[in-house]
């Protein structure tokens, strides 16, 4: 079913090539205008967005996990075909998917993330406008209700891409992100992963934040719009009993989240500090700028280096002609894409 589909979306699938842009220099300080676009007349789009991947087996999930997760993944996409299909930004439907899925507590980022090992939740997120490679990442947010959303403001702003912590909260409450108090992000299920997180860690010493659920539920989105744009989007509350002010790969530009519509469109999930060794999302768009490989060729070429260095994860990737691809190295990743064609997909395990 899902091939039928996929060779469908294939066969549908734009050949011209990408086209070059021009790169819009914003004066620092200035807003950028990265909503004002027109709708678009012509060209298809592509969202993909992923809730994490790991050891997702369909023997360690009931009938109605599986039935959720596929619910939360579609939802996603729902919300991001809310912007593209009226002619909206790649950049308004990534921020839309994520957000939605930043809310649903199934999944590691904004509401249920996982808790550090001083049991607090501190949230990364990016977002990046192939258009213009204008980014935005945030990291140790406590407060904000969507994380992406102050990302998003941090891109709009212009004059820094990176910003962390309590300022960073701050910034994104006096652009109008909501404010939550920090318990709101705390659910049960993250609260006793943390507790046997502590208990192993006291017991066997050595404990590490990869073994406790051997599931990532980073979300993101990548899409490219009708105007042939595209943008990334990644969230995540990181890892279960990270400390010392520990960032993942997420808010990195160029690890968790890169976008260049010369390129590809990537957003990541999977043991963090591996990605950031390899400039997985960079990576891969290099892969596909310089050396011409195809986007599932430079996804798995990328993903086989993280396993060569011991790690696992996943990526979801957008290109500027409408295809895209899914490359992972576990057992699954949740996963869905729509297109302007009729692709509709829903997956989790590696075998669908
Ligand atoms: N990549 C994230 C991190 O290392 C974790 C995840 O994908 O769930 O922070």
């Amino acid at each position: 079913m899902i091939l039928s589909l996929v060779a469908a979306a294939l066969a549908a699938a734009q050949t011209a090539a990408p086209q070059p842009f021009a790169d819009a220099v914003t004066p620092p300080g200035e807003t950028r205008a990265d909503t004002a676009e027109t709708p678009a007349t012509t060209g298809g789009w592509t969202l993909l967005v992923h809730g994490g991947a790991g050891t997702i087996r369909r023997d360690r999930i009931t009938a109605e996990q599986d039935a959720d997760y596929r619910a939360a993944i579609d939802a996603a996409l729902m919300a991001g075909r809310a912007v593209l299909a009226k002619g909206g930004s790649a950049l308004d439907a990534v921020q839309a998917a994520v957000e939605l899925m930043e809310d649903d507590p199934l999944f590691n980022a904004g509401r249920g993330a996982v808790f550090t090992h001083d049991r607090t939740n501190e949230l990364d997120a990016a977002i990046m406008d192939g258009r213009t490679r204008a980014a935005g990442a945030v990291a140790r947010l406590t407060t904000s209700r969507h994380p992406v959303a102050v990302a998003r403001a941090v891109l709009r702003d212009g004059r820094h891409v990176m910003l962390t912590g309590a300022d960073a909260d701050r910034f994104g409450a006096d652009r109008g992100v909501e404010q939550m108090d920090p318990a709101w992000f705390a659910t049960p299920h993250r609260r006793e992963q943390i507790d046997e997180f502590l208990r192993r860690e006291a017991g066997a010493k050595a404990v590490s934040s990869y073994d406790i659920d051997q599931k990532f539920g980073t979300v993101g989105a990548v899409a490219r719009d009708a105007r042939g744009h595209l943008a990334a989007a990644t969230s995540t509350g990181g890892l279960t009993g990270k400390r010392w002010g520990r960032i993942g790969d997420a808010p990195i530009i160029g690890a968790g989240t890169y976008a260049d519509d010369r390129a590809c469109a990537v957003s990541a999930t999977g043991a963090g500090e591996y990605f950031i060794r390899v400039g997985v999302a960079h990576e891969i768009c290099a892969r596909v700028r310089l050396a011409g490989e195809s986007l599932q060729q430079a996804a798995d070429a990328v993903m086989a280096e993280v396993l060569a260095l011991g790690g696992s994860g996943g990526v979801i990737v957008a290109g500027p002609d409408g295809r895209s691809a899914f490359s992972f190295n576990t057992e699954g990743m949740y996963r869905g894409r729509l297109t302007s064609d009729g692709v509709h997909e829903v997956a989790i395990y590696n075998d669908e």
